[in-house]
């Protein structure tokens, strides 16, 4: 699917939870709102020879000319502690302080999904030494061919390194460290192409099977049927509704605290209908849920060939 997304629903979920977050940001901070100094600041400077490149998210100047720099997290969860040792925060210290000739006075991490702020004071010199140190030995380690390989699926699929990675070089002894260019494998890069263009006809014609299942169920209930024939096809309606949420953390919470977190090892929507319909759950527990939901139509609709 396109945009890295596993489906439309998930594209859709993914979308409203930034539109939440940015409609909550907005309401907290802009009455207060000052322009920062810097926005994706970008950094290029060398440590001990080592070539440093990176870009820092926000940066404001305080009224006494020192720095305040600003990283914006949008995982899940941020660990308590992080922001005293991260060496992100450490490097964007060194960054600024070389580039924009300012002191840095304060080191933030603003957690975007609980709009909270994690701060810290300026990094400690050996901090900042130690960070400079391990710069020049991991690139040593790299220049050496040294390094302790930490495999993930997701990223090792579009890693460059595989032809000189411990774990992946047997596989790729012998290949082009380089990947196929499309100038010089013509052939392959149509291929490649085809494959991209098959599946994002595949995408546009799921979403059209999507919009003409909805018109189809509207069209049905609208004129009572439950059934119909086609010329070349029959369809079938099973009206149905299901809860959904669109507070999933407070859903998330309430799981966690009535120890039902296991049970829907998620706060995903089907998960959480399922346990609505459990007729052995708590009524205090079902009554802050459905609280927080709402019943939408989720009919099903059935097609055969004739
Ligand atoms: S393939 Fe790349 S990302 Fe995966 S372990 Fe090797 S070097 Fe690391």
């Amino acid at each position: 699917m396109k945009g890295g997304y596993k489906d439309s629903r998930q594209e859709e979920e993914y979308f409203e939870d930034g539109r939440q977050i940015l409609t909550r940001f907005h309401d907290k901070h802009a009455k207060t709102f000052q322009l920062p100094y810097f926005v994706e600041y970008g950094f290029n400077f060398e440590v001990d020879g080592v070539p440093v490149t990176g870009k820092v998210d926000r940066v404001d100047k305080l009224p006494d000319g020192r720095l305040l720099i600003l990283d914006y997290k949008t995982g899940k969860q941020l660990k308590t502690g992080r922001i005293d040792v991260d060496a992100q925060l450490t490097m964007y210290q060194l960054a600024c302080e070389k580039g924009l000739g300012a002191e840095v006075a304060e080191l933030v991490f603003y957690h975007l999904p609980t709009l909270k702020e994690h701060k810290s004071g300026r990094r400690e010199a050996a901090l900042v030494d130690g960070l400079k140190s391990t710069i020049v030995t991991t690139a040593e380690s790299i220049t050496k061919e040294k390094f302790d390989p930490k495999p993930m699926d997701s990223v090792c699929r579009w890693c460059d390194y595989k032809p000189i990675c411990p774990i992946f070089k047997d596989q790729f002894a012998g290949m082009p460290a380089e990947p196929a260019k499309a100038a010089g494998e013509p052939e392959l890069a149509a291929l490649v192409d085809a494959y991209g263009e098959a599946l994002a006809k595949l995408d546009a014609a799921k979403a059209g099977a999507e919009a003409a299942s909805k018109a189809l169920a509207a069209a049905l209930k609208a004129k009572g049927y439950v059934r119909a024939f086609g010329g070349r096809y029959e369809a079938a309606l099973t009206a149905g509704v299901r809860w959904e949420f669109l507070d999933k953390k407070k859903v998330l919470e309430i799981l966690k605290t009535a120890g039902l977190y296991e049970k829907v090892l998620a706060p995903s929507a089907p998960l959480v209908n399922k346990l609505l319909e459990d007729k052995a759950l708590d009524a205090d527990l079902r009554a802050r849920l459905t609280e927080l939901g709402e019943r939408v139509p989720a009919d099903e609709l059935k097609l055969k060939e004739l």
